[in-house]
């Protein structure tokens, strides 16, 4: 005999959302998590204050085996559902930049909301409870918490990616989906800061500057800003290319994006007894500026310069490559691609085609948002479509 209607492990975004719809729905639901409170990543999210959405939000903004997954559920759970629930909860919010929103106060707001809303749905929490043992027998799911086994006909898989281990997260929801026969795409750490090698070493000195680049990875591109630290590459612009960027090839940075090719040459003719550096300086900042140039060679009176090599160093500044040796990994990354195979899901309940009863859902599916509030939109969106279903 069931226990539960749902039990949904996880008790993070995407978890809560489920949880707290399928108990509004009248069904009876336990969510557990091993952590001892629920929703840590929202409390450490956007600074402390949770990019909880995207205005902007669309399918063409998440990485997937299958680009078409998520439209179903990003279209019935959009950022302005999630935005009338804030604005329910009267919880002030502002728009950042790029669609992004904030909470004006504090991402505390967003935990509380969503323990509210289970807590309207009668959810049961079983928090610092790990998880032993699941199994499958009789159209039941039964999960071992300690001692004590739960049976449930659904079990929702809501325990995140393996992003940020030292918060708790696990590759658990991978483990319980091969169990059951689901196929995992390889995942591996995104939006995560880039680390240089020793040929690179120049630009340790520049640690802490940030410049407005537009970066390119194949035909992938993002024009934010980046930032030098003591490792690499990081800011908003080299998280975003991160997701994509596959080991041993560049990423090309323009640090000029607004400047056409033959700038530097007009500048010659405007002011051809100025310095290189001081030209280059002002376009970029100085450290950036005089960093660049010693790796270029190039030095002196603008006037005293071949138009071929002002052209040519315009052209690099557009076009600067960088080989990254690697990223700083799980340790650092925001999120997970990669995942849960979308293949072996219903794109309108998140359940297995293959094993009725068993969901998955969030960042242990294999459904990345780029960096923005992206994310925190699909772990509603999908928690959403399984909270109707279950
Ligand atoms: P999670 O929120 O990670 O929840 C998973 C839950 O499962 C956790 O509570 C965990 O304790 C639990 N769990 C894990 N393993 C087990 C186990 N073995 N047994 C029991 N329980 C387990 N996204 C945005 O959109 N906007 C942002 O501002 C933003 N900022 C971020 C900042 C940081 C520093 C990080 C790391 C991520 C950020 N993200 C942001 C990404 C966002 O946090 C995740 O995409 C989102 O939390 C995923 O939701 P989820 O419910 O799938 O997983």
């Amino acid at each position: 005999m069931a226990d539960w209607d749902a039990i949904i492990l996880g008790a993070g975004a995407a978890g809560m959302m489920c949880a707290a719809i399928a108990g509004q729905r009248g069904k009876r639901v336990l969510l557990v998590d091993h952590a001892d409170q629920p929703g840590k990543k929202i409390l450490i999210s956007g600074g402390g204050r949770c990019n909880f959405t995207n205005i902007h939000t669309a399918a063409d903004r998440y990485l997937s085996a299958n680009p078409h997954f998520a439209k179903s559920a990003l279209g019935r759970y959009s950022a302005q559902d999630f935005i009338a629930l804030v604005d329910r909860y009267g919880i002030a919010w502002h728009e950042k930049t790029l669609g992004q929103l904030f909470c004006d106060g504090s991402a505390k707001q967003i935990v509380a909301m969503l323990e509210e809303e289970c807590a309207i749905g009668g959810v049961t929490m079983a928090l610092a409870q790990p998880v032993s043992d699941v199994t499958h027998g009789d159209g039941l799911y039964r999960v071992k918490l300690g001692a004590v086994d739960h049976r449930a006909p659904a079990l929702v898989l809501a325990t995140g990616g393996p992003s940020i281990p030292k918060m708790g997260a696990t590759g658990f929801a991978y483990d319980i989906a091969r169990q059951f026969g689901l196929a995992i795409v390889q995942p591996r750490p995104a939006l995560v800061p880039f680390t240089l090698g020793e040929e690179d070493a120049l630009f340790q000195a520049l640690s802490g500057v940030s410049a407005p680049v537009e970066v390119r990875w194949n035909k992938t591109r993002f024009r934010e800003a980046a930032l030098f630290t003591h490792r690499g590459l990081s800011g908003p612009a080299m998280l975003q290319i991160s997701s994509y960027w596959q080991h041993r090839t560049p990423i090309q940075v323009d640090f000029l994006p607004d400047l056409d090719a033959d700038w530097l040459i007009q500048a010659k003719r405007d002011r051809p007894r100025a310095a290189l550096r001081k030209v280059v300086g002002q376009a970029l900042t100085e450290r950036l500026a005089d960093a660049l140039l010693e790796r270029v060679g190039l030095e002196g009176e603008m006037g005293n310069l071949s138009d071929k090599a002002l052209r040519q160093l315009g052209a690099r500044l557009h076009d600067w490559p960088f080989a990254p040796t690697g990223t700083e990994g799980y340790a650092k990354a925001e999120v997970t691609v990669g995942g849960i195979a979308t293949a072996g899901l219903s794109s309108r309940t998140m359940e297995a085609t293959k094993m009725p009863g068993l969901y998955a859902i969030g960042e242990a599916v294999d459904v990345t948002g780029w960096l923005g509030g992206y994310n925190f939109q699909w772990a509603w969106a999908s928690g959403w479509a399984a909270g109707q279903a279950v």
